[in-house]
C-alpha cells in the first residue's frame, strides 16, 4: 500500500473567516497527533493565500480547486498555475463533476489543465466518475476510461519525468447523497484506472507515481471501509471536512487504517 491521503474540498462553502479559523483549528489539532497520512485543504480561490499564511510550518498542505492551463496571458477570470505555485499550493483538483457539469469543463480542457499542473510540479486530483444513468446503463468502464485516458493524453506525449498524480474515483452519485456504493464496485474501478494507467503510461510509473482514491459521501462511518478497499489508498471529502470535529476524526481513522 502507497502513502494515504485525505483531501478536504471546502468548495465554495466557507467565508473567509470560517476558511481561516477551520484551517487554524486544523493546524492545532493536527500538531497534537502523529499521522502519516499526508492531509491536504482545498479552499477556494479567494482564500488560498489567507490560508497558505495560516498553514506555513505546519503539516498541513495547500491544495486549489481548479486552475487554467496558461501561465499569463489574456484570459480574465482564470488562475494560472504559476500563480497557484507562488501561492503555496502543491496540490490542485481537476474535472471535479460540478466543473464538467456547472462550467462545461471537457475530458480535453481537463487534460490541458493537468499537462500545465504538472509542468509547474503541482500534484493533480484527477477526479472522474460515471453518472447514475451511465452506471445503469452498463457504461461505467467506457466512461472512466475515456475520462482518464483524455485527462492525461497531453501530459503523457512528453516523457513522465517523475512527478506525482492522483486519480480520485468519484462516482457523480455517490457526491453529497449520502448513498452507498459496494466495496466490490469501488475496487473494481480502482482495479480499471491501474489497467488504464498501465497502458497509457507503462506499470512501472503508474506504481510509483500514481495514487488512486475514492470520493463521494465519505463519512466518519465509511472511511475506513473505502480505505480497505483494494488498491484504494485515500478519500477525497467534501461536506465531512468542513468543520474541525468531523475532519479530525477522518484523520485519525485514516492514521490507524
Ligand atoms: C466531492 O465533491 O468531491 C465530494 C467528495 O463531496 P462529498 O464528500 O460531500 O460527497
Amino acid at each position: 500500500m502507497g502513502k494515504k491521503y485525505l483531501i478536504a474540498n471546502w468548495k465554495m462553502q466557507l467565508s473567509i473567516n470560517e476558511s481561516r479559523s477551520l484551517a487554524q483549528e486544523l493546524v492545532e489539532r493536527l500538531a497534537l497527533i502523529k499521522t502519516d497520512t499526508s492531509i491536504v485543504v482545498c479552499p477556494s480561490g479567494p482564500v488560498l493565500s489567507q490560508v497558505a499564511g495560516v498553514i506555513r510550518g505546519s503539516d498541513l498542505l495547500l491544495g486549489a480547486q481548479n486552475s487554467f492551463w496558461e501561465d499569463r496571458g489574456a484570459y480574465t477570470g482564470e488562475v494560472s498555475p504559476a500563480n497557484l505555485k507562488e501561492l503555496g499550493c502543491s496540490f490542485c483538483l481537476v474535472g471535479h463533476s460540478e466543473r464538467r457539469e456547472y462550467l462545461g469543463e471537457t475530458d480535453e480542457m481537463v487534460g490541458r489543465k493537468v499537462a500545465a499542473l504538472l509542468t509547474q510540479d503541482i500534484t493533480p486530483i484527477i477526479c472522474i466518475g460515471e453518472t447514475e444513468d451511465e452506471r445503469d446503463d452498463g457504461r461505467r468502464e467506457e466512461v472512466l476510461v475515456q475520462q482518464l485516458s483524455l485527462a492525461l493524453a497531453d501530459a503523457f506525449r512528453q516523457p513522465h519525468n517523475g512527478q506525482h498524480f492522483i486519480v480520485a474515483y468519484e462516482p457523480i452519485w455517490m457526491i453529497g447523497s449520502g448513498q452507498m456504493i459496494e466495496s466490490e464496485d469501488v475496487i473494481a474501478s480502482a482495479q480499471l484506472i491501474r489497467k488504464t494507467l498501465n497502458e497509457l503510461c507503462t506499470a512501472a510509473v503508474a506504481d510509483k507515481f500514481c495514487t488512486v482514491i475514492y470520493g463521494g459521501s465519505v463519512d466518519t462511518i465509511n472511511l475506513s471501509g473505502f480505505l480497505s478497499c483494494s488498491g484504494i489508498d485515500g478519500a477525497l471529502v467534501g461536506g465531512t471536512s468542513l468543520t474541525a470535529d468531523n475532519f479530525m476524526s477522518l484523520v485519525e481513522i485514516a492514521s490507524r487504517s
